[in-house]
């Protein structure tokens, strides 16, 4: 089987396209093997690469989290899904039976994995799964959209609609857009008829976000970005920041957020440290939440809005699994508007 791995964390030089491995087996009844068409990079295979605190991998180690294909064996014959099904992959992979999985929140679970960064990744020709963690999609949907759709969609879904809980005509600050939570959480906003703020450092990016239906477009190079929402909203401030950078961005983000606002973050890609004045957070009544990733029933949602065609991932581009490298280069340097997508 072909795959993009590592045996060793470090740079990018560590990457390593390989055809040698062997085919991986159905290690329970409730898996299933898919036959990989396309598969998706996120930041956290570049975390990967670098090497995480608390995660080892075995090598050599497969990549990937995202991934579409076609199921080509089954555990247990009464599964949902049926050899020759074309399924996208939820890569968060959880025992299903303590506390949090039985409450249907499988993110909380403390043997949370995710394919690629727990598991072996989907950047392969195959990979086995669990039939909880895939779904059935229609043959119409191309390969590269499909590949690029569950981790950030499953992601924005849950910040935007179950934690921020976003109503119609809320106003709602994404940073970083042209990354594909960021762009997610956009289309997600405009589902419900929210009026977004989005913050890039290149004009291109704002742009392309204007064309997805961004209302207000703000250059973090050129302006404050709290203080022009301050001044452009009588400073009232957002509802809502949809914040995945962290260290870098967190000041501003509190100083964008109006009375009972809500902050959401998943991520820190900028650094883990930020500081909060509680009392400004007593005093505006903020609400500060933490999310990560997507439950079983965030899932069927977010398949069920693909399915229909109200939401369709950006892709960014199209590389060869061989050609793994580039598309992890594009990545690391910023420059991609959606999702970098590999095909076997
Ligand atoms: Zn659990």
């Amino acid at each position: 089987m072909n795959a993009l791995t590592i045996s060793a964390h470090g740079t990018l030089d560590r990457l390593e396209y390989r055809d040698d491995l062997p085919m991986p087996e159905l290690r329970a009844s409730t898996d299933v093997r898919v036959r990989v068409r396309a598969a998706a990079l996120n930041h956290l295979d570049l975390f990967v690469v670098a090497g995480l605190p608390n995660v080892a991998i075995t090598p050599p180690w497969i990549l990937g989290a995202d991934a579409c294909g076609v199921v080509d064996a089954v555990g247990d014959p009464s599964s949902p899904v049926a050899i020759g099904d074309y399924v996208v992959i939820n890569p968060g992979i959880s025992d299903r039976t303590c506390e949090y999985c039985r409450d249907g929140e499988q993110p909380l679970c403390p043997r949370f994995g995710i394919l690629g960064e727990h598991r072996p990744g989907t950047f392969a020709g195959f990979v086995v799964v669990p039939a909880a963690n895939v779904r059935a999609i229609p043959a119409t949907i191309p390969i590269e959209q499909a590949a690029a759709f569950t981790l950030s969609t499953l992601t924005a879904w849950r910040m935007v609609v179950s934690r921020a809980r976003v109503q119609a005509g809320e106003s709602v600050l994404i940073w970083g857009i042209g990354g594909g939570v960021a762009l997610a959480a956009l289309q997600i906003c405009k589902l419900l008829g929210a009026r977004t703020w989005v913050v890039s450092s290149r004009e291109d990016k704002l742009r392309r976000a204007a064309d997805l239906g961004a209302d207000e477009l703000l250059d973090r190079t050129k302006v404050d970005v709290a203080r022009t929402i301050r001044d452009r909203t009588a400073k009232r401030g957002v509802d809502v920041v949809i914040d995945d950078v962290g260290q870098a961005t967190w000041a501003q983000s509190l100083g964008a957020l109006g009375r009972r606002g809500r902050l959401v973050t998943c991520g820190g890609t900028s650094g883990p440290m930020v500081e909060t004045d509680v009392r400004r957070l007593f005093w505006n009544q903020w609400s500060i939440y933490g999310s990560t990733m997507g439950n079983d029933a965030e899932f069927d949602a977010v398949v069920s809005e693909l399915r229909a065609g109200r939401l369709t991932p950006i892709v960014d581009s199209v590389h060869r699994l061989a050609d793994g490298r580039a598309a992890f280069e594009r990545l690391q340097r910023g420059e991609q508007f959606g999702k970098v997508v590999v095909t076997m």
